[in-house]
């Protein structure tokens, strides 16, 4: 695994630092700002050492780093389903991942395809885990 998204993935394991960033993310995703301020923005909020890093990583596998976390922390989702953006600009790489299950643990391997890629990763709600909670919900 890349030793900057790994560090990244570590970092992470902070409750405080995913959500801040994750909020960083959302607010950055309205905004729809010039990339040259995403650095400060990071600044803003991390120390140093963290904007640094994270600034190394896209934002695209950055917000996939989180949505991973958070399904695994749910522990009801074990596989996401990719998705393309479905019009003609889908390159040939993302349409052969398209409609493919992966398991959650390969998403930041996987996920964003490319620079811009603009696919998403939807969480596939595990039928074993459910149907067992609905056996204990019957039993
Ligand atoms: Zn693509
Ligand atoms: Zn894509």
């Amino acid at each position: 695994m890349d030793e900057t998204i790994k560090k990244a993935q570590q970092a992470l394991d902070d409750e405080k630092t995913h959500l801040t960033l994750k909020n960083l993310l959302l607010d950055w995703q309205e905004a729809d700002d010039e990339p040259s301020t995403w650095q400060s923005s990071l600044e803003a909020v991390f120390d140093s050492e963290k904007a640094d890093l994270f600034s190394e990583v896209s934002r695209e596998r950055l917000a996939t780093l989180i949505q991973q976390k958070d399904l695994q922390k749910r522990g009801n989702v074990k596989e996401v389903k990719w998705l393309t953006s479905g019009d003609e600009d889908v390159c040939e790489t993302c349409q052969e991942h398209h409609g493919e299950h992966y398991p959650i643990d390969k998403m930041h391997e996987l996920h964003p395809a490319h620079e811009d890629c603009r696919c998403e990763l939807e969480p596939v709600l595990d039928v074993d885990i459910s149907s067992e909670a609905l056996r204990d919900i019957l039993s």
